[in-house]
């Protein structure tokens, strides 16, 4: 049974590391209860949780690759075992693989597919039957400036994003009757383990083309993040911020 008197709860997928790790700080300062999710890094996970717990919040650690349905299930019911209600959905977890169109193997295409695409899918129908009884809810997706952006190398990277903001832009229009609000965000270049395998000659490159002139904050990202899972943004629904420095213009 759910009780309205508590602190609301937010799931973030993909949180033991970079910009999921964030998000999941950040929406425990807010005073969100925060589900940490992570794949493989029980460790960096548990971490996560312990720095929301430190700063006056409550947070749990669940394993689940969310590229799997079941898992994703699973997901779920635990988020209720643990806190009893889902207010905010953060689909983030992700990957990026650059490969040359011609040299993009059906692993990469498949892998991508699986969690960039069917991931934010799997787990929005999942909190969304969690979000219906309250008439209230907020999903947030972890797009990317790639789905704007020609970069070379992306092509598999940049549909999926791609398909981010679509899926953002048509289930904001079906859930807007039952209160819930679909939103993006698309971050440039951010300081995380993802762009670490850039090499330092393509990174000077990248910096020249963003008028800031220096990469994003994961920081900067979960600011904009938060902002669009609460209240806010109450009147802001499918839309994509792009969070670039300037690069994108
Ligand atoms: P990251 O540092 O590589 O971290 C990835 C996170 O996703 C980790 O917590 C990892 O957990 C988790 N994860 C990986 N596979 C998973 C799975 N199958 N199920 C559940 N969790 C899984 O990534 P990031 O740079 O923070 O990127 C996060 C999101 O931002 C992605 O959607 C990415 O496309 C987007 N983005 C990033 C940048 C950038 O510059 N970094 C720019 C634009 C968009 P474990 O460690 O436990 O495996």
């Amino acid at each position: 049974m759910e009780n309205n008197n508590v602190a609301p709860v937010a799931l973030v997928t993909g949180a033991s590391r970079g910009i999921g790790r964030a998000c999941a700080i950040k929406l425990g300062q807010k005073g969100y209860r925060v589900v940490v999710n992570y794949n493989s890094n029980e460790a960096a996970a548990q971490e996560v949780v312990d720095a929301i717990v430190a700063a006056g919040s409550e947070a749990v650690a669940v394993k689940a690759n969310v590229g799997d349905p079941a898992e994703v299930k699973t997901l779920m019911r635990e988020t209720i075992n643990a806190f009893g209600q889902l207010d905010v959905l953060v689909n983030n977890a992700g990957i990026v693989k650059d490969e040359f169109v011609l040299m993009m193997t059906s692993d990469t295409i498949d892998k991508c597919i699986d969690l960039n695409i069917k991931g934010y899918l799997y787990c929005t129908q999942q909190a969304v039957l969690k979000m219906f009884s309250k008439k209230k809810g907020s999903i947030v997706n972890v797009s990317s400036v790639s789905s704007k952006l020609a970069v070379p190398g992306q092509s598999v990277y940049s549909s999926t994003k791609g398909a981010v903001n679509a899926m953002t832009a048509t289930m904001a229009k079906e859930l807007a009757p039952y209160g819930i609000r679909v939103n993006a965000v698309a971050p440039g270049f951010i300081a995380t383990d993802m762009i670490d395998d850039i090499p330092e000659e393509k990174r000077e490159e990248y910096l020249k083309d963003i008028p800031l002139k220096r990469f994003g904050t994961v920081e900067e990202v979960a600011n904009i993040v938060a902002m669009l899972a609460g209240d806010e943004s109450s009147y802001l629904t499918g839309q994509v911020v792009v969070l670039d420095g300037g690069l994108s213009l």
